[in-house]
């Protein structure tokens, strides 16, 4: 079965004559271990779609499947769990200034309970696995974007989600670095088998690491499927 499905999904915000419809209609499969991504220009509703994937917006009316569950059924002790299997990382990293590299990589564990020791054995690793083995010490202040991104890249990772979702992570970033970023985020699939769901507005990123594309416009896709034949005139 695919990681993610939308079956008929529309998100409505507000009531009556104040309705807006950020997303109408949506059909679309993410296979297992692909890298997806959604292109649209801003307030397209691709930010909406993604947190629907997560359960942090509930659809209006059809159906979100992520790994075989329902989101829109999920209870507060559900979204939990589905939230520890979809990660996601952000245009701003989302970083705790007041942390080292480390101990921002350690608060997913933290949260989830586990003891120092264990913290460490994992940790280490994934700061190693992202390049930043030798900067585990460091705050943010401290760092360049791109390893600001590759401790936001860790942190996601912290507990092993079978998914991760790229909410515009290397619109803060220039080129050079961005190639970085897709560079890794590939090697994170291949390596892990991760899926991976991005939404940008960037052609650039989606022709660099999607193997499948959905363009969304005014809260509809206009067009999806295998990235090449989306984007290669005919
Ligand atoms: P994108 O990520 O493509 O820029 P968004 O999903 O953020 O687009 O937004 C899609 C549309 O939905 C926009 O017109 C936005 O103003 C609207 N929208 C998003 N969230 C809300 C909300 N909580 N309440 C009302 N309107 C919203
Ligand atoms: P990467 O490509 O390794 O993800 P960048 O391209 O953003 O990261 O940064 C390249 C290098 O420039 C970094 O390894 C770092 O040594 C240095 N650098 C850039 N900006 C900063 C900064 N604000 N503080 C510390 N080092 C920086």
């Amino acid at each position: 079965a695919p990681m993610i499905t939308f079956e008929g999904v529309t998100k409505r915000f507000g009531e009556g004559t104040e309705a807006f419809t950020a997303l109408d209609g949506i059909d679309m499969t993410v296979n297992r271990g692909a890298i997806a991504g959604i292109i649209g220009r801003s307030g397209a509703g691709k930010s909406t779609l993604i947190r629907l994937v997560n359960g942090l917006e509930k659809a209006t009316s059809g159906q979100v499947v992520v790994d075989g569950t329902e989101v829109g059924g999920l209870n507060d002790a559900g979204l939990r769990g589905l939230r520890r299997e979809v990660a996601m990382i952000f245009q701003h990293f989302n970083l705790l200034s007041s942390r080292t590299a480390f101990d921002n990589v350690a608060l997913p564990l933290e949260i989830a309970g586990l003891d120092r020791k264990a913290i460490r054995a994992k940790v280490g690793p994934l700061l190693d696995l992202v390049g930043l083995g030798d900067k585990a010490t460091r705050y943010p202040s401290e760092l360049s974007g791109g390893q600001k991104q590759r401790v936001g890249i860790a942190r996601a990772l912290a507990t092993s989600p079978k998914l991760l979702l790229s909410d515009e992570a290397t619109s803060a970033l220039d080129p050079e670095t961005t190639q970085s970023i897709l560079a890794l985020l590939k090697q994170i699939n291949a390596e892990l088998g991760l899926t991976v769901l991005l939404i940008t507005h960037e052609m650039e990123v989606i022709k660099t690491i999607a193997s499948h594309v959905a363009v969304i416009d005014k809260g509809r896709i206009v067009e999806q499927g295998p990235t090449f034949d989306v984007f290669t005139a005919p």
